[in-house]
């Protein structure tokens, strides 16, 4: 599961899912938009475009698929109440969160988090600013990040994986399209269409 608030989804997500598709034993990704994060300002594009765009810049790759699910349940879109939903519908799967090393250092402030590193492994990637592998938080009790998953271990396993850095983020992204400027270069031509065709972040 990778998710976020995609506001909009860009070319730094789009590099990290290809990265993780490719070097880790991963059938499918679920890209999941969400409604009401509870960590941080709300976004700023509804969220059904959100989805829209997430849609967009998914379909076509074998591996991903954007799901809806926190966008159709009310309230906050804690991750816990999608993982667990998504282990009950799927008992027979491994579950990962995939996420930023930026995003990775805030998981011991998530709702439930006790409970959520007992039901899924994480897969942390670097940003710039932010080496994936940098050293483990103090809840790792010492543990090493790992290279690979381990599905003989029980789930808590935090995979390490270091990939050309992007510096795209979300909030300069909209900053450039509020002034007007090219960002052809930050996201795929589809989403920046349908930005456009929407006046989003105008
Ligand atoms: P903002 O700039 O508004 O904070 P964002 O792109 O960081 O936006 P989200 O859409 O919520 O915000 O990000 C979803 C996930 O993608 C997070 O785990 C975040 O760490 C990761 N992520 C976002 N951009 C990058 C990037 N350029 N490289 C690696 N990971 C990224």
């Amino acid at each position: 599961m990778f998710g976020g608030t995609f506001d909009p989804i860009h070319a730094g997500h789009l590099r990290l899912l290809g990265a993780v598709l490719e070097r880790l034993p991963i059938e499918v990704i679920h890209v999941v938009p969400a409604a009401v994060p509870p960590l941080r300002p709300q976004p700023v594009a509804d969220a059904e475009h959100r989805v829209a765009m997430v849609h967009i810049a998914v379909s076509g790759t074998e591996g991903l698929f954007c799901d809806r699910r926190e966008i159709d349940r009310d309230g906050i879109s804690y991750t816990l109440l999608t993982v667990r939903e998504m282990l009950r519908e799927m008992p027979a799967c491994r579950l990962a969160l995939i996420l930023g090393r930026d995003a990775f250092d805030k998981l011991p402030r998530w709702h439930g988090f006790d409970e959520l590193r007992t039901l899924v492994d994480f897969v942390v990637i670097n940003r710039p600013g932010f080496d994936a592998a940098a050293s483990p938080p103090p809840w790792m009790a010492g543990k090493s990040m790992a290279t690979g998953f381990d599905l003989d271990a029980p789930p808590g396993r935090v995979v390490a994986l270091e990939i050309p850095p992007s510096d795209i983020s979300a909030t300069e992204l909209r900053r450039r399209l509020a002034d007007d400027e090219d960002v052809s270069d930050m996201l795929p031509p589809d989403v920046y269409a349908y930005i456009r065709e929407h006046r989003l972040y105008a």
